[in-house]
């Protein structure tokens, strides 16, 4: 009953409309066999939509989906054979925690033990054998997300689906799960596909992530090529690079983008075609604004104090507001000079068409 294996699954101009609206505007991707594949964008972004296509629970408004020469987005869900795991668990409430299990291998008719013995593995697999008889409803929350999973990946699907399966769990319970997701996903070989608003978590589990905004695909990636180089500023807003300084570009030479902030000279790297005079969004972490006596002179409006180090919100004269870090105590009215290296300090063009809306 083991699912046919797949060298790559691929996602060809997936769409998806609402009433004329794209929630999922020509997804094209390919996922091959044995990746950690994560959907990540803020709320809104198309990331439940493309699942759902994927998993056959919505029918596409254009393009098609392919597990190699095999073409999938014309199947039911259920010949698709794919496992899939919910946000809210979607447990049956009657069923005891091995009912749950067997469920999907009663369903495909499987000798009665054979369903016995990959029941009790996959409870095993989630650590789960002491609570076997238990009903949904006597679990914690993290628990039963365990009974879904297991409930997933017993049948041995070729592609295992997971919308948000940690957001109803407590942080610490979050962190736990997470190491225990990819530890299966590891030990089985399984194919993932994983949707998350939550880029800390995208960026920790998945091989390639892929950022949605507004149903369009802005890039597509390894962890580390989205956390140092994001394409644009919407996902480098995204990663984390809350400063996104609009200001114009006064000298260029090769990538090195020379700009000045209030009378003192930025040096940045472009990313994509830069030109002297261009307006440009210059992208910056906020632990990558550091101390210098040559920087821009700002005053501390916020200090938050956050244990390693301070949150601080910082206005210049100009009243343009930067975010940093710093493991210097501050308040709020303390005068501070900051500057960013050239690497961190990220440079777009800012033109509306240089990259997908
Ligand atoms: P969230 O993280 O909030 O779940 P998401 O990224 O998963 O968001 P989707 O649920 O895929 O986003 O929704 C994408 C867009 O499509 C949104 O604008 C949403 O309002 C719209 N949409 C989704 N489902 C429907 C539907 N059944 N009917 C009409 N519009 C829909």
């Amino acid at each position: 009953m083991t699912q046919p294996p797949f060298e790559t699954l691929r996602l060809d101009g997936v769409t998806r409309r609402f009433a004329g609206h794209a929630a999922l505007a020509g997804l094209t991707l390919d996922i091959r066999r044995g990746e950690f594949i994560a959907l990540l964008g803020p709320s809104g972004c198309g990331k439940s939509t493309a699942l759902n296509c994927l998993a056959g629970l919505l029918p596409l408004s254009a393009g098609s989906i392919w597990q190699d020469e095999r073409r999938l987005d014309t199947l039911p869900p259920e010949r698709r054979g794919f496992g899939m795991v919910f946000q809210n668990y979607a447990l049956f409430p009657h069923l005891s925690v091995r009912g749950n299990v067997a469920f999907g291998l009663q369903m495909r008719r499987l000798p009665r033990a054979e369903v016995r013995r990959r029941t009790d593995e996959a409870i095993e697999l989630v650590r789960l054998t002491e609570h076997a008889g238990k009903l949904p409803g006597q679990l914690s929350g993290g628990q039963q997300q365990r009974v879904a999973i297991a409930r997933a990946v017993v049948i041995s699907p070729s592609l295992v689906l997971m919308d948000e399966p940690l957001s109803n769990l407590d942080a610490k319970l979050r962190l736990e799960m997470r190491t225990e997701i990819r530890r299966l996903h590891q030990s089985l070989g399984l194919t993932t596909v994983y949707v998350t608003h939550d880029q800390e978590e995208a960026l920790s589990l998945a091989d390639r992530l892929v950022v949605l905004r507004s149903g369009r695909v802005q890039q597509v990636g390894t962890p580390e090529e989205l956390h140092t180089r994001p394409a644009n500023p919407h996902v480098a807003d995204f990663m984390g690079f809350r400063n996104l300084l609009h200001l114009k570009a006064e000298k260029v030479a090769g990538d090195s983008v020379v700009m000045n902030v209030e009378g003192v000279r930025l040096t940045g790297t472009a990313v994509g075609d830069v030109r002297p005079g261009d307006d440009v969004i210059a992208a910056v972490r906020p632990e990558h604004l550091v101390p210098s006596d040559e920087g821009i002179r700002c005053v501390v409006d916020v200090a938050e104090y956050q244990g390693r180090d301070m949150a601080v919100e910082a206005r210049t004269g100009d009243g343009l507001v930067l975010h940093l870090r710093t493991t210097t105590r501050l308040a709020p009215q303390d005068p501070i000079t900051v500057t960013a290296a050239a690497p961190n300090l990220l440079v777009y063009p800012a033109k509306d068409d240089a990259w997908p809306t």
